[in-house]
This record gives structure tokens, C-alpha cells and sequence, in this order.
């Protein structure tokens, strides 16, 4: 009788929750569902991951310091000081010296008046976006921008208008259309983009779209999560890459790419700061970075200092890469960066590239819908400075095979 209760019971309690079924059915017709791979050593450009020793093209390990032995040693320190967890939220008994070493040399780093850390880039973004586009602002944004901008502005009831990647033509159009109507003139206007685009690696055109923003006094919000640590002098991102000091009013940088760690920053003036500290909801109510997180990303920047040749070693296997693709006739976009997409066209040829390179010993994550257009499904690829000449051109070998294989060369 029990057990008829019990398989009752259960039958009952699955149909609620069956259309997480058709779900993945739907991701199984379209060639898109994916098991997560493993990995199971260190996160290097040679890991071992799912039982094979591969080299991978997928990390966002930029710089290779998620295991640079300063960031192990100040992490490993940090927790022998001021234990494995911080115990609270930053507002009730969770901000730490380290935390705000942490923030003010971040700042300093970054050319800005203060930063407030939190808990990941996500974050960073549900967390400022809404502050910044009160009830009644506008919100101009990249078609293109990531998931995180998208769910910080949904956590809005501003206004949204939305331009096409990168069309600067359009974004000035959208700003003149918000000032020019009645009432306009009034408006709080907030235009985001991402500094460097995480699926396509362009660099947004940041002179331009702070020049058009300027003309129409709105607010200027760049996320520059795949710019830290790999554009500008010593890895200070896209601003100081362009030179824009002072024009751009919060900035949004990671600690989880290049810096190797985890966690984000929003950078700009001390009112802003204050203002995020009273009112960012990850930031009131949800637990700020263990002691050596903090501790690490402290390391981190002092190495972007110290070891400047790392990020020219990335530039340099970056050009490297991205030749050897493109002289094999890939399709790779118009990546200016260590992002380089490989085109392959459906998702289901995405991912079955992704999975022939990784038979054969490289790790190329397939990207698909949602995440880029179908047609433009793709797998990503990002070298990093650890990545020898002789890696590099074993992928490259392992792209040529694969490719021919699948018709896309
Ligand atoms: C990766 C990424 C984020 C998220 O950063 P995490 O620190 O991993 O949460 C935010 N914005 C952009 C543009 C990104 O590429």
C-alpha cells in the first residue's frame, strides 16, 4: 500500500513540472542540447577535462592567473587571516578590510574616484542598471549587449530603446528622438554597451557612442567585462584604451575573466558609489566575497602591473590564432580581439564541430541559439598568453582536419 501512495504520489508531483520535459525534448530536435564537459586539473591552456587531456580554446583565463602562484599564495594567506567566508551581507557585518583595499585600488587602477565590488559582473549590472534608469528615464542600449545588461533593464520601468549592434547612426538617431519629443529635454537618458563584445570580440566604438551621449547629456555606461585585463595600459580596459578618462560615467569591469578570480566592480564617481551602497540589491542582500577572493584580485592587479609582457603575450598569440584561421578560410567575423569566433552556421553544425575538435583534442565550446542567431552559430575560441606557438598550432591542425571534414573550408 505505501509504495502505491509513494508512486501516486510521484506521478502526481511530476506533471507540473512536465513541460521541463518538452523542453528538453525541443533543445534535443534542434541539435542544441549540450552535457556540461568537466574539468578536472587546473584551468590552464592544457587541462584535463571529461577523462582527455585537451587544449582549450574556451576558458576566459585571459592571462593565466587563475593559478599564477601570487594569486594562490595571497588567497591561501587571506584564508589563514580572516577564515574561508566573510558571514554576512556588506551592509550588516559583511565589509572586510580586504574589500575595501580591494575597492580603492581598483580605483586607482582605474583612473576613478571609487568602485564597489560585487558578488560577479552579473551582478554588477541587476544591481546599477536599475538604479541609474529610475521610473520615467530612457534606456538606449546595443541590440547586442549581454544577458546580464538585458536583465538588469528588465528590473526597470524605464523606457527601452534598443539600436542595432553597434550602428552609432541609429544610437544618435534614438537619443534625438527621446530629447526632441515633449518633455524630452527632462528625461534621465542611460546608453549602455558592452566595451568588447563577449560572442563576436568587437570593440565597441566608444569615442563615437560618448560623443553621441554627450550631445545629448545622457549618461554613459560601458561593461567592459571582456576588455579587463586584456585592453589598455596594464589591462585597465576599453576607456583607457581609447583614452576616454573622464567621459564615461560608470564603468563595470570583472574580476572572473583576465583577473582570474570572481566578482565585478562598478567604477565611477564616490556619489555613485554611495548611492549603490544604500540601494544595489545583490549588494544589500547577498553575501559579499569570501577574504580570498578579495585577497586574490588584489594579487591580480599587482601582476597586471608588474607583468605587462602577459598581456602582450595574449596580443601576440591573438594575431597568431586568428591568422592561421583565416589563411585555413574560416569564417571568423570580425573579431578585433582574443575572441574569435569560428562560424559554422546551424546550430547543430556548431556543436558538431565543437565536438569532432574536442575527438581530437581541442576544446572549442559550440554557441547557439539563444545565445548568437542561429544561422550564426558558431564555436568561440579565446587563446590566452599561456598558450604556447606549438598549442596553437596543434588547434590550428586539429581546425584544418575538422573543417574540411564538415565542408566549412
Ligand atoms: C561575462 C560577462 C559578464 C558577467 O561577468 P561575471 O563576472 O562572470 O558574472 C557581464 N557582462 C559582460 C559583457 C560579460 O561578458
Amino acid at each position: 500500500m505505501a509504495d502505491n501512495g509513494e508512486m501516486e504520489t510521484t506521478a502526481r508531483a511530476r506533471k507540473p513540472l512536465a513541460f521541463l520535459e518538452g523542453e528538453i525534448e525541443e533543445l534535443k530536435a534542434r541539435g542544441l542540447f549540450r552535457r556540461l564537459r568537466v574539468v578536472q586539473s587546473e584551468q590552464k591552456s592544457r587541462c584535463v577535462i571529461d577523462g582527455r587531456e585537451v587544449i582549450t580554446l574556451s576558458s576566459n583565463n585571459y592571462l593565466g592567473l587563475n593559478t599564477h602562484p601570487r594569486l594562490k599564495r595571497a588567497a591561501l594567506d587571506a584564508t589563514e587571516r580572516f577564515g574561508a567566508g566573510s558571514g554576512a551581507v556588506r551592509t550588516i557585518a559583511g565589509t572586510m578590510s580586504l574589500h575595501e583595499e580591494l575597492e580603492a585600488r581598483l580605483a586607482g587602477f582605474k583612473h576613478v574616484e571609487a568602485t564597489l565590488t560585487f558578488q560577479s559582473g552579473f551582478t554588477c549590472n541587476t544591481g546599477a542598471i536599475p538604479i541609474l534608469a529610475p521610473e520615467g528615464a530612457v534606456i538606449v542600449s546595443d541590440a547586442l549587449n549581454h544577458a546580464s545588461i538585458i536583465d538588469g533593464i528588465r528590473l526597470t520601468k524605464a523606457d527601452r530603446k534598443i539600436f542595432p549592434h553597434a550602428d552609432v547612426d541609429a544610437l544618435r538617431a534614438a537619443l534625438r528622438e527621446v530629447r526632441d519629443a515633449p518633455g524630452g529635454a527632462d528625461r534621465t537618458v542611460l546608453v549602455i554597451t558592452d566595451g568588447v563584445f563577449s560572442m563576436d570580440g568587437d570593440i565597441a566604438r566608444l569615442p563615437e557612442i560618448t560623443e553621441a551621449a554627450e550631445e545629448a547629456e545622457a549618461i554613459v555606461y560601458v561593461d567592459d567585462a571582456h576588455a579587463s585585463g586584456v585592453l589598455g595600459r596594464n589591462g585597465r580596459g576599453s576607456i583607457d584604451h581609447f583614452d576616454l578618462h573622464g567621459r564615461v560615467h560608470v564603468q563595470v569591469g570583472t574580476l572572473s575573466k583576465a583577473i582570474g578570480v570572481l566578482g565585478g566592480y562598478v567604477a565611477g564617481s564616490a556619489t555613485l558609489r554611495t548611492v549603490l551602497e544604500h540601494r544595489a540589491r545583490p549588494f544589500l542582500f547577498s553575501t559579499s566575497h569570501p577574504p580570498a577572493v578579495a585577497a586574490a584580485c588584489l594579487a591580480a592587479i599587482d601582476v597586471l602591473e608588474a607583468e605587462p609582457d602577459l598581456i602582450e603575450r595574449l596580443w601576440e598569440n591573438t594575431r597568431f590564432f586568428k591568422a592561421g584561421l583565416a589563411r585555413l578560410g574560416f569564417d571568423i567575423g570580425q573579431s578585433e580581439t582574443p575572441i574569435t569566433p569560428v562560424i559554422a552556421g546551424s546550430g547543430a553544425l556548431a556543436m558538431k564541430l565543437s565536438d569532432r575538435l574536442f575527438e581530437q583534442g581541442v576544446f572549442a565550446q559550440g554557441i547557439g541559439f539563444p545565445t548568437v542567431p542561429d544561422d550564426r552559430s558558431r564555436v568561440r575560441t579565446i587563446v590566452t598568453a599561456e598558450h604556447t606557438r606549438e598549442e596553437l598550432e596543434t588547434c590550428l591542425a586539429a581546425f584544418e582536419k575538422v573543417g574540411r571534414e564538415l565542408a566549412l573550408i
